[in-house]
């Protein structure tokens, strides 16, 4: 079955321009040069109707979710508590509530410790008393190794981001990874055998908690996915020059990028049901 992956946000923390810069990318005429803040949804159809998962919702989620034209969220998976991955969760109120209606509050997937940051933050939304009567309808998960949403397996794939664990994610042929400054040698056996893999490229100068260019060419190469697409990418990088000198088989991703995604067979008995 094929999914639809969507690049919401490619950009770092700051978003691209970011605020008071002047730089050639800050102030470039392409659009391509315009990054929100870094999230991708996947979509699949399976028993007559679309499926949307979303993983990160970053200070730009209102903004992504308008363009992409969501009118339903079926899941949430959170990378890890940084603001420029968590910031827009309240804005999945009005979708929670459709969900609400529908059958119960959107399920969010996080960690243990993104919980706990989240449940801080969120408190008058996520307390077991709260009470408020417009909160978002949203109920946090553990987040396991694998986990099923409408048939898809949603692998969890950690790695490190500074000192801090993270989560990546694979689902079928694809994986998404950002915010990474080591994959540690378990995780490079969860990303065997892919068509297209994302992975985080900050800049070219290092950075403590995050990768540079040569970093995730590196990885590109060891991975051998047949198209790696960069995301958290900072205002360092022009969209056309830097994918000049990349080479075959690595790109620049970018804000609306859609690539298609092939979701395991497990899946035809659903899909045959819905043709
Ligand atoms: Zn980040
Ligand atoms: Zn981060």
């Amino acid at each position: 079955m094929e999914g639809t992956l969507t690049f919401l946000g490619t950009g770092t923390s700051m978003g691209v321009p970011t605020l008071g810069c002047g730089c050639a990318v800050c102030t470039s005429a392409d659009p391509h040069d315009r990054r929100l803040r870094p999230s991708v949804a996947l979509r699949w159809r399976v028993g007559g109707r679309e499926r949307l998962v979303v993983i990160d919702t970053g200070p730009d989620f209102r903004e992504q979710a308008l363009r992409a034209g969501f009118t339903h969220v079926d899941a949430v998976f959170y990378t890890h508590s940084h603001a420029d991955h968590i910031f827009g969760l309240d804005d999945l109120r009005p979708l929670s509530f459709v969900s609400f209606r529908n059958g119960g509050p959107i399920p969010l997937y996080a960690s243990r410790e993104t919980a706990a940051v989240l449940e801080r933050i969120y408190d008058y939304t996520l307390s077991p008393s709260a009470t408020y009567p417009t909160r978002a309808r949203v109920a946090i998960q553990p987040l396991e190794d694998r986990t099923r949403i409408h048939e898809v397996d949603f692998v969890r794939v950690p790695v490190m981001h500074g000192e801090m664990e993270v989560s990546g994610f694979r689902f079928g042929n694809t994986a998404y990874l950002t915010d990474v400054s080591t994959i540690p040698e378990p995780s490079f056996a969860l990303l065997e055998g892919l068509e297209t893999l994302v992975l985080p490229a900050l800049r070219h100068k290092p950075h403590p908690s995050h990768a540079t260019v040569e970093q995730a060419i590196a990885w590109a190469r060891r991975i051998g996915a047949r198209q790696t697409w960069l995301t958290h990418i900072a205002h360092e990088l022009g969209h056309v020059e830097t994918n000049r000198m990349l080479p075959a088989g690595v790109a620049m991703g970018y804000d609306g990028l859609e690539v298609p995604v092939m979701l395991p067979d497990a899946l035809a008995a659903g899909t045959s049901a819905e043709a």
